[in-house]
């Protein structure tokens, strides 16, 4: 039972946002070795950032330094309107993008920005990657837009990104890169991976005669499965159901395919 005196719980309040910032700001470092490690960028180039629990937070990375040289005190805490408010780095110089996509999004708890090969092509070429790929229409919900040209830094580019992303978890920023976006770290970087590997099939499939992309229904879907189907775990005898729905939605695709051909 808590006392009467010296009430304790400013402190434990304290101390739990200590942690829920640290672990924050350990997954960002850990998602920094990742996008390293998978080649989702090269050098110091790309950007990442979380919501920090309970706050009006955002963890984000240190401009210009080595993925693989990051500890967590490095990863900069910012409040909404780009204040730091904890670590003695210099943040991403990509803030400003960040920011507009957390004031706009309310669903976007995590940023992950690469520069990766495949999906840097269809930026450079300024052509949108179809929703043709059933992975990339569940996790994205649908093609993936390209955004209008601004430089890297500027509020401008927050604010073309934002609205080239509307409805989706992804963008292609031209000229430039990718931005993925989850509603965790795990569910951003995945969708970069998904997106790059989209961009990869897609400029394949143009060279085999083009592209046939999902119909709108299919992609609204399979997208509201992937949405309901998420954290599984947590109830087996639902999951049964979703599996049965998804192979329903399989031979709706078979029959699908046979219009489209
Ligand atoms: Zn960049």
């Amino acid at each position: 039972m808590v006392g009467w005196h010296n009430d304790p719980q400013p402190k434990e309040k304290e101390k739990d946002i200590m942690d829920h910032r640290l672990e924050t700001r350990q997954k960002v470092v850990e998602a920094g070795m990742k996008m390293l490690s998978t080649n989702l960028t090269v050098g110091t180039w790309g950007n990442i950032s979380c919501r920090v629990p309970g706050e009006d937070n955002i963890a984000i990375t240190p401009t210009g330094m080595s993925y693989d040289t990051l500890v967590p005190e490095d990863i900069v805490v910012l409040d909404l309107r780009g204040k730091t408010i904890s670590g003695y780095r210099k943040a991403s110089i990509e803030v400003p993008l960040h920011l507009a996509i957390y004031h706009a999004r309310q669903d976007v708890q995590a940023i992950v920005h690469t520069h990766s090969a495949y999906t840097t092509a269809m930026a450079v070429a300024r052509r949108e990657i179809p929703g043709a790929v059933e992975d990339l229409v569940q996790i994205v919900g649908g093609n993936v837009r390209v955004n209008e040209y601004a430089l890297p830094g500027t509020e401008q580019l927050g604010i073309n990104t934002v609205k080239a992303m509307a409805g989706r978890n992804a963008v292609l920023l031209a000229n430039h890169g990718m931005l993925g976006v989850g509603r965790n770290l795990e569910e951003a970087f995945r969708v970069c991976q998904v997106v790059e590997k989209s961009a990869q099939v897609t400029l394949l499939a143009q060279l085999m005669g083009g592209v046939v992309e999902l119909s709108q229904e299919d992609i609204d879907g399979m997208r509201n499965f992937y949405l309901q189907g998420y954290g599984q775990d947590k109830d087996k005898d639902k999951d049964k159901d979703k599996d049965k729905d998804k192979d329903e939605d399989n031979d709706k695709d078979k029959d699908k395919d046979k219009d489209v051909s």
